[in-house]
């Protein structure tokens, strides 16, 4: 129940305000977002990569407001492929990206995010390594979709994000599969009308493993983006029993969450990515954490209160 509430917070400007300026909300934020700045972040990437996990990067933002903003967002991930380049890491380290903090939200949003997105994925593949566009709320999706099939014509790894709670993702899936794309299935963190989305979890969660069956069968490279346990254990038989070794999909898990099964799997001779998000727009990132798992709020007042 309190999920629907903490999405709804994560929209407002008087909540951000609030519980930005709170006592105590750095200390729980630092567990899902390890860093202000590229400096604070490439220890973190240096570590991961050192315990054999890769990485996929998000600087955070998005609902930006101005052009400038859009612009600021792309010369952020332009520096941090800067920073990653002597590192040499390739797609061990790889880029997500919101186009909302593009600018796709703005009048004449679709052009504007496709004109600040692609040198972030032209700069991603100097340097050896791929961008993979976040889903975000449903009405940005066609304008994804476009962006992506754009971007592929000259990067063909270029990756998409599908949302196994959207009764439209089912469709996205064939034809992403159909085509050879690099897919995250997630079950989707933001709060969809009944129109266009199951509200039942254990709806979303069925739904997750007819599309993973599809991506699994198909020719492109799925990435299963949960910490479901029993949903990575369904991947793992459908990749068995659609022929696919290790390297032909892989795992991907949020930096802070369940990080001992992010290494077993690892361990285990499996690919894991860690979503690592950094940066000090950190709002609507760290409010979806807290809609996701209501311990997470109860950590969350406790230690406000205790400040
Ligand atoms: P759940 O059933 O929510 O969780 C399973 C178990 O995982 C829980 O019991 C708990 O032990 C643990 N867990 C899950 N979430 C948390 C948490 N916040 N804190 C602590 N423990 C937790 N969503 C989008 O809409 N668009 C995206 O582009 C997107 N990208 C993502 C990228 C990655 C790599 C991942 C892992 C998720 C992404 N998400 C995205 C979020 C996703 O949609 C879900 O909201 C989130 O992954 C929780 O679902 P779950 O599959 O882990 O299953």
């Amino acid at each position: 129940m309190l999920g629907p509430v903490i999405l709804a917070a994560s929209r407002s400007d008087r909540m951000r305000r609030l519980i930005s300026a709170a006592p105590g909300t750095r200390q729980v934020v630092d567990r899902f977002i390890p860093g202000e700045t590229v400096d604070e972040v490439l220890p973190i990437i240096q570590e991961l990569t050192d315990r054999g996990l890769e990485l996929t990067m998000d600087v955070v933002g998005e609902d930006i407001t101005t052009p400038e903003q859009a612009v600021a967002a792309r010369d952020a991930y332009l520096e941090l492929i800067d920073r990653l380049k002597p590192l040499d890491l390739g797609t061990r380290a790889e880029m997500s990206v919101k186009l909302s903090m593009f600018g796709q939200a703005l009048p004449g949003g679709h052009e504007l995010a496709l004109a600040n997105v692609r040198p972030v994925v032209e700069a991603a593949a100097e340097i050896g390594t791929t961008v993979t566009l976040d889903a975000e709320d449903h009405t940005t999706l066609d304008s994804m979709f476009a962006i992506h099939e754009d971007l592929r014509e000259e990067f063909p790894q270029t990756g998409c994000v599908i949302q196994a709670y959207l009764f439209r993702t089912e469709a996205d899936a064939r034809r992403l599969a159909a085509n050879g794309s690099r897919v995250r299935l997630v079950k989707g963190a933001y709060k969809e009308p009944a129109s266009v989305a199951h509200q039942d979890k254990h709806e979303t969660d069925r739904a997750y493993v007819r599309v993973l069956r599809t991506l699994m069968q198909g020719e492109g490279y799925p990435m299963i983006g949960s910490h479901d346990p029993r949903l990575i254990s369904i991947a793992q038989e459908l990749a068995h029993r659609a022929g696919r070794k290790p390297d032909e999909y892989e795992f991907q898990m949020l930096y802070g969450i369940r990080t001992d099964e992010q290494l077993r799997l690892a361990a285990e001779g499996h690919r894991v990515r860690v979503y690592t998000a950094y940066g000090t727009d950190w709002y609507g990132y760290f409010m979806r954490r807290l809609a996701e798992k209501p311990a997470n709020l109860r950590f969350f007042a406790r230690s406000i209160v205790t400040k």
